[in-house]
């Protein structure tokens, strides 16, 4: 196989709201590889959870959740107008809802229950098995797949990531202040970063991508070198 074919896996973790989908998207289009936003993962079955009560006032009810495991089926489809594709929960289209500041405050809650991790790291392996795929999350180039050929560990400011979340939601029409998305993107950090399994870490053989001050052209060339130097490895 020549290099200019190999598929190889891109794994990309980093801190919230680092534009690491929008970064992961654009790399998957010019590649003509999978794009697998697994962050959308664990916000679906927190939105099942939200809907099933088994979240209430903020407070995960674990074994709840865990209960519920069984019942949800995660599906994507391409969706050729936004390219990328979209989540479902058993048939139902959840793109959109996963989004809220709601499921933004109890998705670290939910991240950190080992079944439900169990569950969700099984199915992003079989979705990469082929290669040839673009991930992003907290622990691909840990846990999902170690032996990533590239692994990217993207960082941002975090009041420019407050801003970049901030701007994305009041575009929708969601009406949230600045000042509650900066505490959800800094007190997700922390509880992505200390929870007892598969905590948020840079892989040592990761590449630090600090893209406070970059726009997504500069980022597109800095990985294209970096994606270059993989594939001839
Ligand atoms: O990437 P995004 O911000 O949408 O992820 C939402 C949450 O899902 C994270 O804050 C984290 O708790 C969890 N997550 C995770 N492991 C991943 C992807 C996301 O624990 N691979």
């Amino acid at each position: 196989m020549t290099t200019k074919n190999k598929k190889i896996v891109i794994a990309i973790d980093g801190f919230s709201s680092c534009g690491k989908s929008t970064f992961a998207k654009a790399i998957a289009a010019r590649l003509g590889y999978i794009f697998i936003d697994t962050g959308a993962m664990y916000r679906a079955v927190t939105l099942f959870a939200l809907e099933q009560g088994a979240i209430r006032s903020g407070v995960v009810d674990e074994d709840a959740v865990v209960a519920l495991l069984p019942q949800i089926e995660i599906t994507f489809r391409f969706n050729p107008r936004r390219g990328a594709s979209d989540i479902y929960v058993n048939g139902d289209l959840a793109e959109g809802r996963i989004r809220s500041i709601e499921v933004s405050n109890c998705v670290s809650g939910v991240s950190s229950i080992k079944q439900v991790r169990e569950k969700l790291v099984a199915m992003q392996q079989q979705m990469g098995r082929d290669r040839g795929v673009v991930m992003d999350g907290r622990d691909i180039g840990t846990v999902v797949f170690p032996d990533a050929e590239l692994k990217i560990f993207m960082q941002a400011d975090a009041k420019v990531r407050a801003e970049r979340r901030y701007k994305e939601l009041t575009e929708k029409g969601d009406s949230v202040t600045m000042e509650e998305i900066l505490e959800n993107v800094i007190s997700r950090d922390k509880a992505d970063m200390s929870r007892a399994i598969s905590p948020l870490r840079k892989a040592e053989d990761a590449v630090v991508l600090d893209n406070s001050y970059m726009n997504v052209e500069e980022q597109m060339e800095w990985f294209l070198e970096k994606y270059r130097a993989a594939v001839e490895a």
